[in-house]
């Protein structure tokens, strides 16, 4: 069972190492989207409440070393200071005296950052033993390990799977607030079950559409991807998102679907630009004509046209479970943000269980003005989600005990 936490856990006085996962969008420096901050914040105000002093622990992008400045945490630990009422120091670095004397010093009650856990590569290191020597300096200095980034438990890092591992641990609210919807997704879903997939990427994508395949009614196929699928049943998609080497296994999962009796919903209408901009003038074409526009097969497909994204809201508003994945478009484009919105509408109208999984997804509904409250779940991991509905192991899970 996932080890949570509970009221009669002992924190007071304890040192706690909280691994978030504050992997932010940024824009120079720039917090465009806060939301997996503010993911965690309650149970950092609970473990402070509880008398612990807690260090919190996240990655940032994929630094190349402690010189990547770009992807330090210093706007994290400000936007989280902003949000806590109180300034958050961030000790510069992962490992080493000056942290920890630092986390040492710590007070119970208290809140401090350390750096970019991917400033240290053994944090990521495909050597175990590497992984654990950074643990092992970490169980030193903390009692216990919270963690509360559901987007990293998929993945065996020393700050997920070692740490844990040699410290009391325990998943944190937003971790478990996660397992407890996803479970629902895969054992006990109501019918009909709609799996609405986006992005960009197919190949991300298939797995988790052919595990679903004997537990779903409908999916709906948008966003970049679906320009692999379309071209698999033998429509040309000019320059739109392909991937080749995607076809054939795009051709069997159609066949598979229909020998599961599952609905696969295509786009009929795209929108089609002159190319990959906010600006680019763009065109609604039918499927079967998406080469027939002024730029004819140079053109690229950036959002699902407006009859499709009606047609897709439809399934949608008329199921009682809907799993999100990947936007329908280019939505960071106001041009070509408009399949996405209308399914975000529609998934506010669902009345059964409706998840918006995926990082991009999660920001694309909030840019695009939606309250969070108007879904009933909204995942912060991508691809832990995707990994969690496929039946994968999840190393950063099963060391706090769960097991499927
Ligand atoms: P994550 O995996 O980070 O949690 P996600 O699963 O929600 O995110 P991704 O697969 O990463 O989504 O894809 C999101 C990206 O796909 C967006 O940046 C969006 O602009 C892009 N995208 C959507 N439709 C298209 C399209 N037709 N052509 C090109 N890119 C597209």
């Amino acid at each position: 069972m996932l080890r949570t936490l509970s009221e009669d856990t002992d924190f007071d006085g304890q040192v706690v190492f909280l691994r978030v996962d504050a992997n932010v969008p940024l824009d120079k420096g720039v917090i465009t989207d806060d939301g997996r901050i503010r993911a965690f914040v309650p149970t950092l105000e609970w473990l402070l409440a509880k008398g612990a002093a807690v260090v919190v622990a996240s990655h940032l992008g994929r630094p190349s070393g402690p010189e990547d400045v770009g992807l330090s945490l210093a706007p994290v630990a400000e936007r989280l200071g902003e949000l806590l009422n109180t300034p958050v120091a961030l000790i510069p670095g992962v490992s080493g005296p000056l942290v920890w004397s630092s986390v040492d010093a710590l007070l119970p009650g208290h809140v401090c950052m350390v750096e970019n856990l991917r400033f240290d590569p053994r944090e990521t290191s495909t050597d175990a033993a590497e992984r654990l020597e950074l643990a092992m300096e970490w169980a030193d200095h903390v009692d216990a390990t919270v963690v509360d980034g559901f987007g990293v438990v998929h993945r065996k890092q020393s700050s997920v799977y070692e740490l844990p591992s040699l410290t009391n641990s325990y998943a944190g609210f937003l971790v478990a607030k996660e397992v407890e919807v996803l479970t629902t997704l895969t054992s006990d879903p109501q019918r009909p079950y709609t799996v609405v997939l986006g992005g960009s990427k197919v190949s991300d994508k298939l797995g988790v559409i052919e595990a679903l395949l004997p537990s779903v009614d409908h999916i709906v196929i948008g966003g970049g991807m679906v320009f692999t699928i379309l071209k698999a049943q033998g429509f040309a998609v000019g320059a739109s998102l392909l991937e080749k080497d995607m076809l054939e296994t795009s051709e069997r999962f159609l066949a598979q679907a229909a020998e599961n009796n599952v609905t696969i919903h295509l786009p009929t209408d795209i929108v089609m630009a002159e190319g990959f901009s906010p600006t680019a003038s763009h065109v609604v074409l039918g499927v079967e004509e998406l080469e027939s526009g002024e730029v004819g097969s140079e053109a690229m497909g950036l959002d699902i046209g407006p009859q499709s994204a009606q047609a897709f809201a439809e399934v949608v508003a008329s199921s009682k479970t809907v799993f999100w994945n990947g936007p329908m478009g280019v939505f960071e484009f106001e041009a070509f943000s408009g399949g996405t919105r209308v399914l975000a509408q529609a998934l506010t109208t669902v009345t059964g269980l409706s998840v918006v999984g995926g990082g991009d997804s999660a920001a694309a509904v909030r840019s695009l003005g939606f309250e969070e409250s108007a879904f009933g779940h909204i995942s912060t991991g991508g691809g832990a989600s995707l990994e969690f509905l496929e039946g994968s192991v999840l190393p950063g899970l099963e060391i706090l005990g769960w097991q499927r």
